[in-house]
């Protein structure tokens, strides 16, 4: 067969199945669909001679895009954003180690809730727990859906009245932490949501130790801290150290909560980011409650983890909202093997987020002019590299930078927002930033193994 002699589109469009996906995702989605399958087989013959196939091996490949595309309205992206823990991209890719024991585990039965030793009901929580008191420190631990979960289950366990109609309990919080983290969570809608009464002290720049004490009351049920994830106060500023306001409440018996929002488990200096309070500094100050997330800063699946005194967990363990919160098996088996990545010398730089941070520029610039050079002279033109800051990303150290990076694409005609929109429409997908006249991809977030669909990517849109 002759290129001349390649089967038209209506040919394609005519059989029914293919008609059915026009129903689903539209006509120029479809169209789409063939003209990318047959302009790979134009370009195979042309560059690589290979010979054309017969009809019915398009008609595969077109049904095999097109049924990729209705099982994955949740597709596969290449994040150029530079930014590592993005939460509109995932957030935190998965450990290798993570990943094999979701498959083990989610595809067959596992011992759950149910004890090998005894053949009787066991708990889905204690291996877990193990893991998560082994790498902080706390007496005890619960896992929920996600940090928000953790919040609203404290806030209902200890603050909402136990009488129907009635406000609920106070919880005191300073008002340099009041945050709004994005996609709706407002520590004072939360708290107001959950039946909680706010009780706001001090002033956006300046709180004390004894705003605290003076806000104290008969119905004072929590003392709480929140990060502040995504801003910082400088300046005129003076706050209350954790372990002041732990000590506080010891004093007055009144248990105190921080929302950590990352939740980290080791020191981020290595990676040139600022430190932040470990969750084990955290409970070494002696706060009673510490919440944070699985899949910001830990690495691991989006889960809700709240480690504490063994008094308050218990209280939760008890509260029947726990049952509408609780995790499912492929959470626990990738957050359980993710754990088990901290309790080995150096295991957590088999996480992808510590594996991105950890190169420097230097090796992230040999990358991407290697791989220019790998693209050819034809592209010459078009890709240069380019210093760039990445991000951490996820809430952690919101101001704080690391050298990078980037591949800069310019294709002179379009411009940038367009091009990145192409580079973005059909699979490898590839979301870059526009900065300028350019479409960056910052390397840091590219892992290595990926290049090669980088390329692919890159060249499909540039030709
Ligand atoms: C991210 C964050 C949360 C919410 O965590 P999710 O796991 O997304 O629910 C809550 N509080 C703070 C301070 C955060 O940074």
């Amino acid at each position: 067969m002759s290129l001349r002699d390649l089967p038209a589109m209506h040919r394609f469009l005519g059989e029914p199945d293919v008609a059915g996906y026009a129903a689903l995702f539209g006509t120029t989605a479809v169209k789409t669909a063939v003209d990318d399958v047959l302009r790979d087989v134009r370009s195979h013959a042309v560059r690589d001679s290979v010979a054309i196939p017969a009809y019915d091996v398009m008609l595969a490949r077109v049904r095999a895009r097109l049924a990729r595309e209705e099982n994955d309205g949740l597709v596969d992206v290449l994040n150029g954003t530079g930014i590592v823990l993005h939460t509109n991209l995932g957030r935190a890719p998965l450990a290798p180690e993570a990943l094999a024991a979701m498959h083990e585990i989610a595809g067959g039965y596992s011992n759950l809730e149910f004890d090998l030793a005894t053949g009787t009901r066991g708990s889905r929580y204690a291996r877990v727990n193990a893991l998560l008191r082994a790498t902080t420190g706390a007496e005890d631990a619960l896992v929920v859906n996600n940090c928000a979960a953790a919040i609203l289950l404290i806030l209902d366990t200890f603050a909402r009245s136990s009488v129907p109609g009635r406000a609920g309990r106070e919880v005191i919080v300073s008002r340099n932490q009041l945050v709004e983290i994005g996609g709706g969570f407002r520590l004072p809608d939360v708290l107001r949501r959950s039946g909680a009464t706010l009780v706001e002290v001090g002033t956006t720049n300046k709180v004390y130790l004894r705003d605290f004490e003076r806000a104290l009351s008969s119905e004072t049920a929590l003392l709480m801290r929140s990060h502040t994830s995504n801003y910082s106060i400088e300046g005129f500023v003076s706050d209350v150290a954790p372990a002041e306001l732990a000590a506080l409440g010891k004093r007055v018996g009144v248990p105190t909560v921080e929302d950590l929002g990352s939740g980290v488990l080791v020191d981020l200096a290595p990676y040139g980011l600022p430190h932040e309070r470990t969750v084990g500094e955290v409970v070494a100050d002696g706060i009673d409650l510490v919440a944070f997330s699985g899949d910001k800063l830990l690495g691991g699946p989006q889960s809700g983890i709240i480690v504490g005194t063994a008094s308050a967990i218990a209280r939760m363990r008890a509260n029947p909202l726990l049952r509408a919160l609780r995790v499912d098996k492929a959470t626990l088996a990738a957050l359980g093997a993710t754990l088990r990545l901290y309790v080995q010398p150096n295991g957590h730089e088999r996480i992808p987020f510590y594996a991105m941070m950890r190169a420097t520029r230097e090796d992230l610039r040999a990358r991407v002019h290697a791989f220019i050079e790998r693209l050819g002279y034809d592209y010459d033109e078009r890709v240069a590299g380019v210093e760039t800051l990445a991000y951490a990303g996820g809430g952690a150290a919101p101001t704080a930078t690391v050298p990078s990076y980037a591949l800069a694409l310019r294709d002179g005609r379009t411009n940038p927002n367009a091009f990145a929109a192409r580079l973005r429409a059909r699979a490898p997908r590839v979301v870059a930033r526009v900065e300028g006249d350019a479409a960056l991809v910052d390397f840091r977030t590219i892992p290595p193994e990926r290049e090669t669909d980088l390329a692919r990517a890159i060249v499909a849109t540039l030709s």
